[in-house]
């Protein structure tokens, strides 16, 4: 393995641990892909089906998520 594998291994290993953060700050632990919505709540946009099944039980698309929890934050 050469170090562009290597790099890119870590980058996923860092995006998966983002996303189970985000679970986790959202409330959605225990959730599966099933409780994920199809389509955002907040701006009816089609939530694609890799956010659904990484980030089992979102409601929102990404977009709309990183504004509510800026909101949150703020
Ligand atoms: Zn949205």
């Amino acid at each position: 393995m050469d170090d562009v594998d290597r790099a890119s291994e870590r980058e996923a290993e860092i995006l998966a641990d983002a996303l189970r953060d985000q679970a986790l700050r959202a409330g959605l632990q225990g959730k599966t892909a099933a409780d994920s919505a199809r389509w955002c709540t907040d701006c009816g946009e089609k939530v694609p089906a890799l956010r659904r099944r990484t980030v089992p039980g979102c409601q929102k698309c990404v977009v709309c998520q990183e504004r509510a929890e800026r909101k949150g934050k703020a």
